[in-house]
């Protein structure tokens, strides 16, 4: 067991606002961070210790970086294996490679779901616009590798001209989804630590817009059992791929309530902002404490929570928001405004329901 202690310097690969909460969760344990990213103007860089521009190809970089911290991780999961490889001859690397893998390619992480007992929506792997032919339909077709945030993505609709899609989806590989009629969205984040002890947040009901997450709502209004089972999914899956860190498994719930497992993501999570304001361990410091070699704190939560992103210009409200009795608001430093950016985001709190 490899244990940081505190005033130990984490590595982040990665500039967003992930890294940037997860940087000062780790300087409140008094950990110093270090990121590693390619865009000198980061979220990220401006709350850490250190910093390292550079892109993720360039190796002297990437030795210096090893060379300053004692454990790496990730804000983000398409780091290329190369830079992971180098890192992880000198450091430990937590998650590890087979996490990150899994989650950049779909099909890869499709494959990796069912394998181990989570059901997805009906799938195929695309290649060309013959396997195009053979998908489900109404449907869905998704880059397999870097889309995010819905980006990346073309409906399949009844009488599709298979050409016409392919030509004009213009990825080199894809998957093919059916179309689920979902009840609801909901996401489970799971901890796991390096002595193998899990622990699993209270499930959270998603409303995206445009692909983009919009609100997260915990208690999510679902059955108990379907949440409980979604957490022991979520579990499950960070089990069966050894990780150290977070996973972040979101599900659609049918209306028979089923749940179809969407994405995992090895890593904090957008469904997992609330957290930070209704818990006493936040996902933030879980990650830290995971990543470090800590035992996991208590992920219970003391209270309602609906947490809404503020995208675009929406983060103009900001003096309404501080103003408004109850709203914990949180601003990422983004100079630009651009629309559909998520430039922050305000967590409102209620007294526990259930
Ligand atoms: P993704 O990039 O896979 O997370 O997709 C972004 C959003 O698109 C999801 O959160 C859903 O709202 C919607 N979506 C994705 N896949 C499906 C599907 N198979 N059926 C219905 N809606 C979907």
């Amino acid at each position: 067991m490899t244990r940081i202690p505190p005033g130990g310097a984490i590595g982040i690969f990665g500039g967003g606002q992930l890294g940037r909460m997860t940087a000062l969760a780790a300087a409140r344990l008094g950990y110093r961070c270090h990121v590693f990213c390619p865009e000198a103007e980061s979220p990220a860089v401006e709350v850490s210790a250190a910093a390292t521009i550079a892109d993720y190809a360039d190796l002297s970089a990437l030795d210096a970086f090893s060379g300053s911290i004692d454990v790496a991780t990730f804000e983000f999961e398409n780091v290329p294996h190369e830079a992971v490889a180098r890192v992880a001859a000198r450091v430990p690397v937590r998650p590890g490679w087979e996490a990150l893998r899994t989650s950049q390619d779909r099909a890869v992480e499709k494959r990796f779901l069912n394998a181990v007992g989570l059901e997805t929506a009906p799938w195929t792997e695309i290649r060309s616009a013959d396997d195009l032919r053979q998908a489900p339909c109404p449907g869905i077709l998704k880059t397999a590798r870097l889309g995010y945030d819905g980006k990346g993505q073309m409906r399949l609709a009844e009488g599709f001209d298979a050409e016409a899609v392919w030509k004009a989806f213009g990825a080199e590989r894809g998957v093919a989804e059916a179309l689920v009629d979902f009840s609801a969205e909901i996401s489970a984040i799971a901890a796991r630590g390096e002595d193998g002890s899990v622990a699993v947040f209270d499930v959270a009901r998603n409303d995206h817009r445009d692909g983009i997450l919009r609100q997260t709502t915990v208690p999510a209004r679902i059955p108990d059992p379907v949440a409980v089972e979604a957490q022991a999914m979520a579990a499950r899956a960070a089990e069966a791929l050894d990780l150290v860190g977070l996973l972040a498994v979101e599900f659609f719930v049918t209306g028979d309530g089923r749940l179809l497992a969407n994405e995992i993501a090895p890593r904090p999570h957008n469904s997992g902002h609330w957290t930070q304001d209704a818990c006493g361990t936040d996902q933030f410091e879980q990650f830290v404490r995971a990543v470090a070699g800590l035992p996991l704190g208590d992920p219970a939560r003391h209270s309602d929570a609906e947490m809404v992103n503020l995208l675009g210009g929406e983060v103009r409200s900001w003096p309404d928001l501080l103003a408004e009795p109850g709203a914990c608001l949180h601003l990422y430093g983004k100079r630009e405004v651009r629309p559909g950016r998520k430039m922050g985001h305000v967590t409102r709190l209620s007294p526990k329901t259930r």
